[in-house]
């Protein structure tokens, strides 16, 4: 059987990132695992992995996990730049930390990633950018202003590198999620904001499962080529905003 291509997944040590690992693990794929805390990503134990302590803020020690996972196991053919953080909060009360840091991770972070495999892919004329929007980057929600914001940059960036990758055959799909059960709560440091968020979340009979959205993002990875699923909009049924 031909051995299946390296996939790349930044904030692969827990929620979606570590549960799209699995699920592209379990299809035959070598991994490369990204994020701060190594030890959660040593601990998936998955075949092919490469683990990597990396920040998505430091633009050079994503290119080198690139670099080695790929002398090991071939080109990055899919990257998953889902790594992210939602402080969500008070507009008025934010500290302004909190958005620096939003804003470094979620956009910044994001343009590092791709930027470590996109010449790669023009190159070889394949590959998929899985970019991890929100459905916090189509409208905008209470408490949401920056993490909107982060969201709204992804989706915007993502529609202008699938115009462009489109010459190179290089698709981009983006990831638009309403509540999914995952650790992105524990970043919300406003007790109002996380109250709140929590009794919606809970009107709504809970989040889904991260593996959901592992699962489709494989089945639209594993479509032609030539066949680009664009985005993925996916809520609770009973998430109404
Ligand atoms: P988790 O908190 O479970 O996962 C976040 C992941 O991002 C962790 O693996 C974390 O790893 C990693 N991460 C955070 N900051 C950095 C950094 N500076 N450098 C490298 N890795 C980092 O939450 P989710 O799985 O929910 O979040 C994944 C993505 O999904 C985020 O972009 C989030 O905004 C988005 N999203 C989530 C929704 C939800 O309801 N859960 C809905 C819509 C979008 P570590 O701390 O080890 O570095």
């Amino acid at each position: 059987m031909a051995r299946k291509p390296l996939v790349a997944i930044t904030g692969a040590s827990s929620g979606i990132g570590e549960a799209t690992a699995r699920a592209f693990s379990a299809a035959g794929h070598p991994v490369l695992l990204m994020a701060r805390r190594l030890d959660r990503l040593q601990a998936l134990n998955l075949p092919n992995s490469v683990c990597r302590q990396v920040d998505v803020r430091d633009r050079e020690a994503i290119a080198r996990a690139v670099r080695d996972a790929e002398a090991e196991h071939g080109p990055v053919d899919m990257m998953f730049a889902n790594a992210g953080i939602a402080r969500l909060a008070d507009i008025g009360r934010q500290p302004p930390d909190e958005w620096d840091e939003m804003i470094d991770i979620n956009t910044k972070g994001v343009m590092n990633t791709v930027h470590a495999v996109m010449t790669g892919m023009i190159e070889r004329e394949h590959g998929t950018l899985v970019m991890m929007s929100s459905i916090a980057g189509r409208k905008v929600y209470p408490d949401h202003t920056v993490y909107c914001g982060t969201k709204f940059f992804v989706h915007a960036v993502s529609e202008s590198l699938r115009e462009y990758l489109s010459d190179y055959n290089v698709r981009v799909l983006v990831v638009s999620p309403g509540v999914i059960e995952t650790e992105v709560l524990s970043a919300v440091n406003d007790p109002q904001t996380l109250a709140s968020y929590k009794e919606n979340k809970k009107k709504m009979g809970g989040g889904i499962s991260a593996d959901i959205v592992g699962e489709l993002i494989l089945d639209a990875y594993q479509l032609p080529q030539r066949a680009l699923v664009q985005e993925i909009c996916l809520t609770p049924t009973r998430q109404k905003f």
